[in-house]
């Protein structure tokens, strides 16, 4: 089979996870169990899910010139995604999560963006050729929205399909949501874009007829443990979740993204592609961490025989 190819605009990250029996109070100090450093960002989360899917990728971001820009860049290439559109920013630190889990699985985060705040329009259309070139465009919201909107609308102008991620949401006007082609949001996200509280099948039914409403091609709805809401007009349709018990839920959504827009540049039917990503992400439930989750496809293949 051909090897598909797609171009994601995103953000990079280095994940600082501790492991704690509880959450600390504020201005108490504890004594954590396990300290890890993991790949993380959901630009570069969903980038590694395509690559092991069997994509070839171009990331288009930034990090900073420091150790962990270094270190994020050198995994990328280990895991084959092209970084010649990945640039770094002087004097800025890369964008770190500092990540605490509790006993009980619950997490906090600090995120700070640092040089994924920095990738501007000029930076998208210097990678232009890579968005026109591909078979979809993948963005989501840890990069200025003025940068995605830039490359939305250089992918929709040159007919390259566009797989919009927006998280984390904030408001987006109506002719950006008319040039996105499949919008994959989760409960959350559908809630605060659509104003219809999603709590269950029903409710994002209304939800993903609102956002088909505002212009927006086909609608994703992911469910967590309970599936994915697929709506695309006068077509509806839900897929539950494989079940697996859950280690980690870190990186699930950015995995069902990386992989449902390989299955679609595969040629598979929205539904295929959605069953498929479903598959991926569940494998990157069963794991710890971000990047250390994202399954390969002869993973995938296996479960899902
Ligand atoms: P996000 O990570 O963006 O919040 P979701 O939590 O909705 O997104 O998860 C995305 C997809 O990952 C779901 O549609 C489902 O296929 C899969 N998934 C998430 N959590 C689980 C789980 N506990 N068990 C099985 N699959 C899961």
């Amino acid at each position: 089979m051909k090897k598909p190819r797609i171009t994601i605009v995103g953000s990079v990250n280095m994940d600082l996870v501790f492991s704690t029996p509880r959450m600390p109070a504020v201005g108490e100090t504890i004594q954590g169990q396990e300290f890890h450093q993991i790949p993380g960002g959901k630009g570069a989360n969903q980038a590694v899910a395509a690559v092991r899917q069997g994509a070839d990728v171009t990331l288009i971001g930034r990090v900073g010139e420091d150790n962990f820009g270094d270190r994020l860049l050198e995994c990328l290439v280990d895991d084959g995604v092209d970084i010649s559109a990945l640039s770094r920013q002087a004097g800025m630190a890369t964008g770190v999560a500092g990540i605490l889990v509790d006993g009980d699985g619950h997490n906090s985060i600090v995120v700070t963006p640092g040089a994924n705040q920095t990738l501007s329009p000029a930076h998208i259309d210097a990678a232009a050729t890579a968005i026109k070139s591909a078979q979809s465009l993948v963005c989501q919201l840890e990069t200025p929205l003025s940068a995605v909107t830039r490359a939305i609308e250089i992918a929709h102008q040159s007919d390259v399909p566009v797989i919009f991620n927006p998280a984390p949401m904030q408001a987006l006007s109506a002719e950006l949501l008319a040039m996105v082609d499949y919008l994959i949001v989760n409960e959350t996200e559908a809630s605060q874009l659509s104003g219809v509280p999603v709590s269950d099948r029903d409710s994002a039914g209304i939800a993903a007829v609102r956002l088909l409403e505002r212009g927006v091609g086909t609608v994703l709805l992911t469910m967590g443990a309970h599936g994915v809401f697929i709506a695309e007009q006068g077509a509806r349709r839900f897929i539950p979740a494989v079940a697996v018990e859950a280690v980690d839920t870190t990186a699930a959504g950015d995995t069902f993204t990386g992989a449902f827009a390989v299955g679609l540049a595969h040629g598979l039917s929205v539904v295929d592609a959605g069953i498929e990503a479903q598959y991926a992400a569940a494998l990157a439930v069963t794991k710890f961490g971000a990047q250390t989750s994202i399954p390969h496809r002869h993973e995938v293949e296996q479960f899902m025989t």
